[in-house]
């Protein structure tokens, strides 16, 4: 068999004891199936640990915090209800990820409500339930006073959100000279208006931007008690990093990146890549952060938020979901190409959202043959849809698999939780969408199974 003369690049996934017992044990081909499609598999457990992670890294810094899942990551109830029970609130960006969130368990003032230029049915309904609203306009910020005092009922609970000096195009956030106004209206506004704090959500995951504008916030809160405003919490947003794969194979991968390596030599440019590994993710980067000296000054963050009396409040979306679930496909077919092979899957590059940034998922899918006692060798492979796109491939890297893969063995995609199942998807050629299946007690010999109760 041809193969490419170098060695083709391999990122494994980092190694999962869940995953791995759910791949090693029979479950899979028997909901493959019975679904007779591809689905995603959910385990909560993997986001139960991340919360307490997060949770025990602000209690070791000595920090007061609240953790808000953020929806948009994963439209599965599992991870809300998870949420709820472990006490957590959710960010929420829309009317019907509010309602999703509160029929699923979360109490109102434990909703965060995010985004620009919110529907006007959203603030009522976030007034309503008392939800914490980031303000991202002056004319946001007057609809609320006006829905408060309609509502008559609660004061509207807001933040400000800040436009970041490090991002000054972000379509995001209040200027300096915005956030003055704000200010002011929040005063004259009295009892409709409760001014709890300032927010940020940074793109990136380095970690100095994000403690440099925490120190910001804090600071910015302890001037607008002067003023005779609450000024209690900050919101630093998501974007704490996950790390997909080992630093060697990142790195072997960032330095030997080629076009050959890649279906019908497509190129992508690396720095469109999702940084698939991190020295520090998770809640460690957390940590880190809260470690993290602010620019001109002497302590760390955790110090400045502790002497300021700041609760500090985080959004993540993606670390709470590392390991949190994968994706599985069935090879419907297998096509020779010169020196690799083509996969057709039963199902769309939609199930894996990374195309939205002109990226692609690269952590390997794990290939589960139906015949694992097979030889051995070097197979590579991309892997295409089965839609009628030129473009619809869910990996075109050629995928170094062990086993020569077949017709009806099923393809893996781990981690895939955080973004990549369920951003995208549509019933694309009437295929109806892959059913979500929750996971627990994976430490037994037989986990269960469920399917998750998503239904808006
Ligand atoms: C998307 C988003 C998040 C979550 O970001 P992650 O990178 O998944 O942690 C948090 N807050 C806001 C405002 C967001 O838009």
């Amino acid at each position: 068999m041809a193969v490419t003369s170098s060695p083709l690049p391999t990122l494994p996934a980092v190694p999962d004891p869940a995953t791995e017992r759910i791949l090693a044990g029979g479950l899979l081909p028997e909901l493959a199936y019975a679904f007779g499609g591809p689905f995603h598999f959910l385990l909560p457990e993997a986001f139960d640990a991340n919360l307490r992670a997060m949770r025990d890294a602000l209690d070791a810094a000595g920090v007061d915090g609240f953790v808000y899942f953020a929806k948009k990551a994963n439209k599965a109830a599992v991870f809300v209800e998870r949420a709820a029970a472990g006490g957590a609130g959710v960010d929420v960006a829309s009317a019907p990820e509010l309602r999703e969130a509160l029929g699923h368990g979360v109490r109102g003032e434990h909703l965060a409500v995010t985004g620009p230029a919110k529907d006007p049915a959203l603030l009522h309904l976030a007034v309503q339930h008392g939800a914490l609203i980031a303000v991202d306009s002056l004319d946001e910020l007057d609809s609320l006073v006006a829905a408060a005092l309609t509502g008559r009922a609660r004061p509207a609970r807001v933040l400000l959100r800040c436009l970041p000096g490090t991002q000054p195009h972000s379509r995001f956030g209040l200027d300096e000279h915005e956030l003055d106004t704000a200010l002011e209206r929040c005063v004259r506004a009295g009892d409709s208006v409760r001014m709890e704090g300032f927010a940020f959500h940074l793109s990136g995951y380095a970690l100095q931007p994000r403690a440099d504008l925490a120190a910001r916030l804090a600071e910015l809160c302890l001037k607008a008690r002067v003023q005779g405003l609450e000024a209690s919490r900050i919101s630093i947003g998501g974007g704490l990093p996950v790390s997909y794969t080992d630093a060697d194979s990142w790195h072997t991968f960032l330095a030997g990146h080629h076009s050959r390596h890649y279906h019908a030599g497509k190129a992508f440019s690396t720095g469109d890549f999702y940084p698939y590994h991190s020295p520090v993710a998770g809640a460690a980067a957390l940590a880190a952060l809260l470690a993290t000296r602010p620019a001109g000054r002497g302590e760390p963050l955790s110090e400045i938020l502790r002497d300021a009396g700041v609760l500090l409040l985080l959004e993540p979306g993606r670390a709470l979901l590392h390991q949190a679930g994968a994706t599985v496909f069935r090879i419907q077919g297998v096509k020779e190409r010169a020196g690799y092979r083509l996969l057709t899957v039963d199902g769309t590059s939609l199930s894996l959202s990374e195309q939205w940034f002109n990226s692609e998922y690269l952590p390997d899918p794990v290939l589960l043959p139906q015949e694992p006692d097979g030889p051995q060798g070097s197979y590579p492979a991309s892997v295409g849809a089965a839609t009628c796109l030129e473009s619809d491939m869910l990996t075109w890297r050629k995928v170094d698999f062990r086993h020569r893969p077949r017709t009806g063995d099923l393809l893996v995609y781990p981690n895939t939780a955080g973004y990549q199942m369920d951003s995208n998807e549509s019933p694309f050629h009437d295929l109806p969408l892959p059913p979500k299946v929750v996971v627990d007690r994976t430490d037994r010999p037989r986990p269960r199974w469920r399917l998750d109760r998503h239904f808006s």
